[in-house]
């Protein structure tokens, strides 16, 4: 009946499942929640103001084939993302530019700073502070400390629960100084969000003839995997199951659970127009919650009275609790152990793992939209 069954209706699983329903594949996806659209999800919540129920999606790219795949099915509004750090109460643009440097320091300091970055990196340049921190220069080497310790130490501490050495270098380097005066957290060609909300992007993406879904389904209840064959509903399948799930669970953590970072969200509701001064307010130095973002400053709800905020608090994700995986924790002994869950599942020739769980890596929206559209080409 299916030529195709995909668990998860996520960016990996909406996508795959668009592209191939329409080259006239017949997709059946199963959900395990009781809503599309994986971690993107939003919804409007009792107060009339719409929300990002698993944290603040902020859309982003440089990728022309993604943002037109996506465009399709809604219309995005340009919009233009800031984000402040709250350090011991002054408030500065994040990630640390030119303005920054004069809210941290005096001004004969931030402009004597500012003379010394512009030559030695040049205007609009992201430097990535592991870089600032070898400069010559014992002035940069001390900016470089101040944001080091303001900006990225505890933050990351915090939000990682582990020192920042036992970081993969990628998530470490991801951390800059910009020589710019220019605010904004993203430099993508294309930054934008969906005029009616993700939700709506999801539903539009997945109304095709050829598509069926089934919410409040876990696909263990219907997929097995057993000898190499695929089963479904108890017959052997011979179509292709894409797996959006956790890749450790699919084979019984038989080696042990894969490592995550978890985080619990608090929403809060304030009645008042304004909460804060930015959408997004990193706590880099202060308080246990890592960020709090202000949904009605980067949705495209309009006329609402009152606002919904959201704190973040990182905490380590535990095995079979009702907690929620969100990050995996790239270090090599993790990566090693997803090696072996990949090589178990690469016996199966119809099933293909796809996304951030059954990846075990992170991908942006626009990454994971890009990747599946691949992945579906190739299927
Ligand atoms: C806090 C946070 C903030 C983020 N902010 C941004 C941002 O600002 N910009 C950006 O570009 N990206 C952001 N991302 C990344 C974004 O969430 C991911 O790119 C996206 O969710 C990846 O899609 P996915 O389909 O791989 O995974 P998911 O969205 O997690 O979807 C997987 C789906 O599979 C379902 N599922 C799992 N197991 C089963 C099963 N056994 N049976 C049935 N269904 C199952 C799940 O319920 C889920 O719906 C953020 C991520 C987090 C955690």
């Amino acid at each position: 009946m299916y030529d195709v069954i995909i668990a998860g209706a996520g960016y990996a699983g909406a996508v795959s499942a668009r592209v191939l329903a329409e080259k006239g594949k017949k997709v059946l996806i199963l959900e395990e929640r009781e809503h599309i659209g994986g971690n993107a999800y939003d919804e409007v919540d009792e107060h009339g103001v719409m929300i990002h129920t698993y944290g603040p999606h902020l859309f982003h790219t440089s990728d022309k084939k993604a943002y037109d795949f996506l465009s399709r099915f809604t219309n995005f509004i340009p919009y233009h993302h800031t984000v402040m750090g709250n350090i011991h109460g002054k408030f500065m643009p994040i990630p640390f530019n030119l303005n920054s440097l004069y809210v941290a320091f005096d001004k004969e300091k931030a402009e004597k700073l500012e003379k010394k970055l512009l030559k030695a990196y040049g205007a609009e340049t992201r430097v990535p502070i592991l870089e600032l921190k070898k400069a010559k220069d014992p002035e940069i080497r001390e900016l470089a400390e101040y944001v080091f310790e303001n900006v990225f130490v505890h933050y990351t501490m915090k939000q990682w629960g582990y020192k920042p050495e036992e970081i993969d270098p990628a998530v470490t380097a991801r951390v800059p100084v910009i020589t710019t005066h220019k605010d904004g957290y993203f430099t993508d060609t294309y930054q934008a969000m969906p005029d009616e909300g993700f939700t709506k992007l999801f539903e539009k993406m997945l109304d095709h003839e050829n598509i069926k879904i089934c919410l409040n389904t876990n696909a263990f209840d219907r997929i097995k995997l057993k000898d190499g064959k695929i089963f479904f509903d108890g017959e052997e399948f011979n179509g292709k199951y894409i797996f959006t799930g956790m890749t450790d669970v699919l084979f019984e953590r038989k080696f042990g659970p894969l490592p995550y970072r978890s985080l619990r969200f608090d929403f809060e509701y304030h009645d008042v127009s304004s909460y804060q001064e930015a959408p997004v307010v990193n706590y880099t130095v202060s308080e246990d919650y890592t960020r709090i973002s202000e949904f009605k400053k980067f949705t495209c709800q309009k006329d609402v009275a009152g606002t919904t905020i959201v704190k973040e608090y990182p905490r380590a994700y535990e095995p079979d609790s009702d907690m929620i995986p969100y990050y995996a924790i790239l270090n090599d002994d993790n990566k090693a152990l997803f090696a072996k869950y990949k090589a178990l599942a690469d016996k199966y020739a119809g099933l293909v793992l796809l996304g951030r769980l059954a990846e075990y890596r992170y991908f942006n929206m626009d990454a994971i939209t890009s990747h599946a559209l691949e992945m579906a080409e190739k299927i």
